[in-house]
């Protein structure tokens, strides 16, 4: 089955992506580029381009429901990681079909019983 991640990109032009700050890289150990986000609270980092009321994370590359890809997949931030597309391993995220209806996608199909 093809990833259908690569022709989305719905989530990341959906939300806030807001992760703690200790995974940056201008912290002991953090991997997200520093350089891509900014401080939200005292302890938050958010994307940049994801605090806006038409959302899109600068990491993002390329077209929405066209092709995409994250400059960033290696170190994106823990939110990323554990957004999974609804379907994928016969998890449910009904978050993810409603990121896509958002951009006028079409839902995935549920996971398999
Ligand atoms: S909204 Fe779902 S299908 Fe689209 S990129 Fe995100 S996880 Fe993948
Ligand atoms: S860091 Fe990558 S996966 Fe996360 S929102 Fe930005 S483009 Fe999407």
């Amino acid at each position: 089955m093809t990833n259908p991640c690569l022709s989305c990109g719905a989530c990341c032009a959906n939300s806030r992506v807001v992760f703690d700050a200790s995974e940056a890289d201008d912290q002991p150990g953090g991997f997200v580029p520093s350089c891509l986000c900014a401080e939200y609270t005292d302890t938050l980092r958010i994307m940049e381009g994801t605090d806006y009321a038409r959302p899109q994370c600068v990491a993002l590359s390329g077209r929405v429901g066209e092709k995409v890809s994250c400059d960033i997949y290696a170190s994106r931030p823990s939110p990323c990681r554990d957004f999974e597309s609804h379907g994928l391993y016969g998890i449910s995220n009904v978050a993810c079909n409603d990121a896509r209806r958002r951009h006028g996608l079409p839902p995935l199909p549920n996971p398999k019983p």
